[in-house]
């Protein structure tokens, strides 16, 4: 029986997605059109559930080996995903989410000159870059799969947002300056067709933006399965940036622009996988950060030294995070590519 987090319900994604479908052939690798997978390992989520990856031989890309069913995917990104309070995190967390977002809105403004235009945000959880954007003046559309997420996203705008996957919703086609998708690819079951989509939404020559964990960074070269990122099954493919590079390629874009922002998600990857090679709960530092009770300050006494542990490791981590940036290999990155027509 897989319960949801939140719901306590039977989750029909989780059911299908701890399946075996022992007569599934693997397609060919959807970066580089090789058919060869090697590597079987088995990374846990929170709940203690196991999961299967494989990487492709030629390159590199990682795979969820699962049949996966996207239905009841609202409920695999219910609260617990985004966290209990009125927002995912504490307040300091928030703030310095707002301030990336703030950055990331900047660097797409000093990238469409003569602009505000029209944006659209695939899978825009609770809106903090949405409302980035807003506060220069775009118009901005969004979808979102999570209920909660979308519900505090919606109260940043009059426009209706779209309630689930890209590919399940109708969206103007020919018509958006900007397409963002913000740590959303590697959730999605079918990353190609909705690239396939933001290509078709864009005018000619719009700017589309692709942010992903890496596969190819030293954080999860160095903890495999226990990488913070591995983090089934809302994980489902994890990128390197020349293999990510290569799928937009195919897809009608020109990458033009690699950015590895090592201090967005750099230096938390280090500690919570250390935290998860330590033996510690995999991923219960990042569900104690969502968690109304830090909001309220009512830790245990375990909780209290999982706060002292990170305290100890961050120096560490942020070193790390910054060394293993200018190579390409940050946790993190993101890519910018120009839709080519
Ligand atoms: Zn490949």
């Amino acid at each position: 029986m897989h319960l949801c987090r939140a719901s306590g319900a039977t989750c029909p994604a989780f059911k299908a997605m701890t399946t075996p479908d022992p007569s599934a052939a693997r397609n060919p690798c959807i970066s580089c059109g090789g058919d060869a997978w090697r590597h079987p390992f088995v990374a846990r989520n929170f709940q203690g559930q196991s999961f299967r990856y494989v990487s492709c031989a030629s390159c590199g890309l990682v795979e969820l080996d699962r049949g996966v069913d996207t239905a009841g995917a609202g409920e695999v990104y219910e609260e617990a995903y985004y966290g209990e309070g009125p927002s995912k995190f504490a307040d300091r967390i928030q703030s310095v989410r707002q301030r990336h977002a703030q950055k990331k809105a900047a660097r797409i403004s000093s990238l469409c000159p003569g602009q505000p235009g029209r944006l659209f945000d695939v899978g825009c959880g609770d809106g903090l870059f949405m409302e980035a954007m807003l506060k220069r003046g775009w118009s901005v559309d969004a979808n979102e799969v999570g209920p909660a997420a979308l519900a505090r996203a919606q109260k940043l705008t009059s426009t209706k947002l779209g309630r689930g996957d890209l590919l399940d919703i109708v969206v103007a086609e020919g018509s958006y300056d900007v397409v963002t998708i913000w740590q959303v690819l590697e959730h999605v079951t079918r990353p190609a067709e909705t690239l396939q989509k933001a290509f078709r939404m864009l005018k000619p020559g719009g700017l589309l933006t692709v942010s992903v964990p890496n596969a190819g960074s030293w954080q999860a070269r160095l903890f495999g399965s226990q990488w913070f990122h591995m983090d089934p099954p809302h994980h489902v493919h994890l990128f390197t940036p020349d293999n990510l590079s290569a799928l937009l390629n195919r897809h009608g874009f020109n990458p033009f622009l690699f950015v590895g922002n090592p201090l967005e998600f750099g230096p938390f990857g280090y500690v919570q996988s250390f935290m998860n090679m330590m033996g510690l709960r995999k991923d219960s530092f990042f569900e104690l950060l969502k968690s109304k009770a830090l909001t309220d300050r009512r830790l245990s006494v375990h909780q209290w030294m999982m706060m002292g542990l990170a305290g100890i490791l961050t120096p560490p981590s942020v070193l790390l995070a910054l060394m293993e940036s200018p190579s390409r290999c940050s946790g993190t990155f993101e890519m910018y590519a120009k839709a080519k027509r």
